[in-house]
Parts: C-alpha cells; structure tokens; sequence
C-alpha cells in the first residue's frame, strides 16, 4: 500500500501552502500558534479569507459553494492550514447546519440559508443541550407549539458556545409530549433577535467568556423555519453531531500541537539532556504520536466516507474520543515539559498585547488555560462515555 501522496497532491498541498503565505495574515497565526484567545472580528476574518478562495465549506457539494474537493485533497488542506497556525473555522454553520440543510432542508432554505452561512451573513449557535438534558439529549424540553404559520417557543438551552455572538440558533426542540421521547423532537432555526431571546453569559474556570445560556419566553418563531418535518427532528440531529464529532477530533490541530510539543521538549533540558531523551517523557511522547499517526488513517477513512456520499457514522464516535485523548494528552505533556512554568494561571497573557517579561519561557504563559479549557473536549459533542456506548451498539453491535 503506497501511502505517499501522489505528485497532484503534492501540487494542491503546494497551492495551499502559497494561499497559506500569501492570505493567512501573520498576526492571526502569531495569535493562533501562541494559544491566544481570538475576537469575533479574528474569527470572521479567516471565515471570509476562505470563502473568498471558495475553499471555506470544504465538504460541501459543488453545486452549493464546496470546492469539489475528495478525500485527501481536504486532509492536506486541514494538516497544513493548522501547521501554519491558521484559526479553526466556527463550526456551527458551516461545518453543523450546512450538512443537515443540504441533505433534509428544502430548497428554499437552502437558497436563502447556505449563502448567508458562506457570507457570514449568519453566525450560528447550537441550542441542544438544557439543564438536565446534555446525555440524555433526547430529553429536551424546551417546547414549541404550531400557532398558525409560527411556533411559540419557551423554555431553556444551556453550555451556548458563543451564543453571544450569534445572531441565529438551530434549536432541538419538543413539539410532541405525549410521543416517545424521540419521536416529539423538530429541528427548529430560531432568530436571536427575536423578542423573549435572553443570552446570559457563562464564564468558566479559566476566565474565559465561551458559554452561554439562552432563554426563550414566548418566541415567535416562523413555521418555514422547521427543518424537514415536524416531530422528526432527532434523526437530523444525530445527523449533525456525526458531523459535530469528527470536527472536535481536530487532527490537524493535534499534528500542529505535537510539532510545538517536540520543539519545546528538544529545548528543555532536564538533568543535562534534552527532555526528549528522557525515558518516561519519551515514552509518552512516542505513545501519542503512535496514537495521532493510527486517527489519521481513521480520519482519511472517514473523510473518504463523505466524499464518496456516505455519512460519518459511528466512526465519528471512535475519532471523537480518540481525538480529544491526544489533545487532551498533548497539552498535559506541554505542561509537564515546563514544570513549574506551566503552573501560574495568567488570564491576561491569553490577550493580544500582553507585554509582562515571561516567568520562564514564554511558550508557557498560557498552558495553564489551555490545560483548563481542554477539559470540555472528553465533554461536549457527547461525552467521551457515551461514544463508547454508541460504539458498543452501533459497532460492537452489543
Ligand atoms: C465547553 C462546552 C461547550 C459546549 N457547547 C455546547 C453548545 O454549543 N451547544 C450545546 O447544545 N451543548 C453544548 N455543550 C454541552 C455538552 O454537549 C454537554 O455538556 C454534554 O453532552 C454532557 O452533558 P451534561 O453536561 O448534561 O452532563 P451529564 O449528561 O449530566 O453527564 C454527567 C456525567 O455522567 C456521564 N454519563 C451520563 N449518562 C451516561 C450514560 N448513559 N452512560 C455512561 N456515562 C454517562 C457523562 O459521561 C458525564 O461524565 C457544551 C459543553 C461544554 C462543557
């Protein structure tokens, strides 16, 4: 088996890497490779540098803005837009709704909503999850009820990420209480600027402003915003988490980490060596590149699936764990190449302008936060626990 790229594909990772140099402008990556936090105006800016190229919604048909790409043009693409430091794309329009639009919304949605994704017209959030509904997803209760060509809305939706940037939400909400708990569930495109919408921030351990929730007191919501047909919003949800699920592995980004990881470990020394000499850090270091090499083939499997007209599937399940477990251990390995730099938690050096003289290297200001904030990865998208239960049921057939 020749896993070598063939000379065309080395020719498109060439036309990336020029777009790369030539587009991706350097205080973004500078930002992106020292593990600041991005503004809106940062994330809108890489959002509309690739939709200008055509190469933003890059799984999506041709026929509604996708470049055309297969398998492994997308990969390339991935590795090298993270190697270079480029800002992940937001995901909850283009990488979540546009998938369920394009395969259950009808034309009309797709002609007034897809382009307005592509623009930026349109920031999404998604309005899943609720008090007590996160697992056991199928729960929901946040209501809507028919009254003449629009829904009312009421109820609450929680872990909002930035809600408060959004101007619209794709909300799961429940339309039939007396039908088994998945069959009252519709899939619902509500208007944030609608009256009775509350947005209420969530900071979170590491200062940072991600979450929200969001209430809604009699929202009136247009009956042309259902996706698809009433009451079967569930299979378009667990649609759109497979998508969900495959972005959150974020191989690219684990490529792009254990580069960083290696540079930092080669330059710090630990009883007269370098620190990839010792045995133990080595060890585990070695143990996670084994890991990202392997989900790198489950990922090209994956993406290969899709190309070729397939779904994600449970597959988006196994890259999910497997995914935030590298992530996750990338950035303890980080932390513990620092040692005691890595401990201080200092809000400020996560901002673009922070000037302090570094306490030790500067690659460790912000790991502390960065070891915070990768906690949510084994959470959100489903935890880590429930994969494995979709895993055993839908692979294992348990
Ligand atoms: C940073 C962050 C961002 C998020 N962003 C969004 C968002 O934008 N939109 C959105 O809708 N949601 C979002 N979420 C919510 C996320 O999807 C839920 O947190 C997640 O599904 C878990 O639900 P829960 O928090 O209610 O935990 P619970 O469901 O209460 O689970 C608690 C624990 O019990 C375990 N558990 C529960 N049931 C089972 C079971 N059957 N078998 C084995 N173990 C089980 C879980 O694995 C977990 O460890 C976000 C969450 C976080 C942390």
């Amino acid at each position: 088996m020749d896993l070598n790229f063939t000379p065309e594909e080395e020719a498109f990772r060439g036309e990336v890497l020029q777009f790369l140099r030539d587009k991706l402008p350097e205080r973004l990556s500078n930002k992106v490779k020292n593990g600041l936090r991005l503004t809106r105006e940062d994330m809108a800016e890489w959002h509309a540098i690739l939709n200008e190229r055509g190469w933003l919604a890059n799984h999506w048909p041709s026929q509604y803005g996708g470049p055309g790409w297969g398998a492994v043009q997308k990969f390339i693409f991935e590795n090298e837009c993270a190697l270079a430091g480029a800002p992940r794309i937001v995901p909850f329009g283009v990488n979540m709704l546009g998938p369920v639009l394009i395969k259950y919304g009808s034309e009309a949605q797709k002609q007034y909503w897809l382009p307005r994704i592509l623009n930026g017209e349109d920031w999404w959030c998604q309005g899943y999850s609720e008090p007590g509904s996160g697992s056991d997803l199928a729960s929901v209760k946040t209501t809507a009820v028919r009254d003449g060509d629009h829904y009312i809305v009421n109820g609450q939706k929680t872990w909002t990420t930035l809600g408060h940037h959004a101007n619209m939400i794709f909300c799961l909400v429940r339309t039939n209480k007396e039908a088994k708990a998945q069959a009252g569930i519709s899939f619902l495109l509500v208007d944030m600027d609608s009256p009775g919408v509350e947005v209420r921030p969530i900071i979170t351990l590491d200062g940072e402003h991600e979450v929200n929730e969001v209430f809604f007191t009699d929202v009136r919501v247009p009956a042309a915003n259902l996706v698809g047909e009433q009451d079967k919003g569930w299979t378009y949800a667990k649609y759109l988490l497979t998508y969900e699920r495959t972005n959150i592995a974020g191989v690219g980004f684990s490529v792009a980490a254990l580069e960083k990881l290696k540079r930092i470990a080669a330059k710090v020394q630990r009883n007269g060596r370098p620190l990839t000499e010792d045995p133990l850090f080595a060890a585990r270091l070695a143990k996670v590149e084994i890991d990202l090499e392997n989900m790198k083939t489950t990922n090209l499997r994956v993406i290969a699936a899709v190309a070729g007209g397939g779904v994600p599937g449970a597959e988006s399940s196994m890259l999910k764990i497997r995914g935030t477990e590298i992530r996750q251990e990338l950035s303890s390995l980080a932390c513990r190449a620092m040692g005691p730099y890595a401990q201080p938690f200092i809000e400020a050096a996560l901002h673009e302008g922070y000037d302090e003289p570094p306490v030790g290297p500067a690659e460790a200001a912000p790991l502390a936060s960065q070891y915070f904030n990768n906690r949510k990865l084994s959470i959100f998208g489903g935890s880590n626990e429930i994969q494995k239960n979709i895993i055993s049921k839908m692979i294992l057939g348990l």
